[in-house]
């Protein structure tokens, strides 16, 4: 099977602060990354820091930093247009209908997205379990490996240790630049950083440097 990688989350900058990293190193393999982007983000309390979206414009906003943040990292996006905050609410079947239609065609070898009941976020719960439910109704010798994301606060004492730690320290630079690219959302969290740090850098390499995945195991 070549070599594709399919990144599987509901908002605009969760594959920013997830997954950047690594799908920088990826890219710069040469490996094919497409983002299957469930949400614009619509809902987010996040305005800029300082305020410069509102109700009205944040998805039109939001929608363009998605598509810059996938030029800095070169990959696909495809933007799959369920309304924010409301997938948990979605049929769990008709989304893993979605994602499946996109999975038989793309033929991924590796699919990365949440990890169902550790991801903190309902969208990212609900995401992530239909990304899974797609991957297992591929016929099993088309089915990807899957590494799913747990980012509860929980999920070492409640899971174990994850299987892969990806150090992004050499591509860090990058992964900022992705993260930049959501300025609606970045400065007020990266704010956030600079009110408890000294050393902002060292705090945002501390917190963001490693990404950490489960490689998702069914049996
Ligand atoms: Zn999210």
């Amino acid at each position: 099977m070549a070599e594709h990688v399919v990144v599987i989350y509901p908002h605009p900058d969760d594959e920013a602060f997830g997954a950047s990293g690594t799908i920088t190193t990826f890219r710069q393999k040469g490996i094919p990354v497409t983002y299957l982007c469930g949400t614009l983000g619509e809902m987010g309390r996040n305005m800029g820091n300082p305020t410069f979206a509102n109700r009205e414009t944040l998805p039109e906003i939001r929608k363009k930093e998605l598509i810059k943040a996938c030029k800095v990292m070169d990959i696909q996006l495809e933007m799959l247009g369920y309304r924010d905050k409301t997938l948990e609410f979605e049929s769990r079947e008709e989304v893993a209908n979605n994602l499946y239609r996109y999975l038989k065609q793309m033929k991924p070898s590796l699919v990365i997205t949440h990890y169902p009941g550790h991801a903190v976020h309902p969208d990212h719960d609900a995401f992530g379990a239909a990304a899974i439910r797609a991957v297992e109704m591929l016929p099993e010798e088309d089915r990807p490996t899957v590494w799913a994301q747990a980012i509860s606060n929980t999920h070492v004492e409640e899971l174990g240790g994850p299987d892969i730690e990806n150090d992004v320290s050499d591509v860090f630079a990058k992964k900022l630049e992705t993260i930049m690219a959501h300025k609606s959302q970045a400065d007020g969290m990266l704010q956030s950083v600079k009110n408890e740090a000294d050393d902002v850098e060292a705090a945002t390499r501390q917190w963001l440097g490693v990404e950490s995945f489960y490689t998702w195991n069914d049996k």
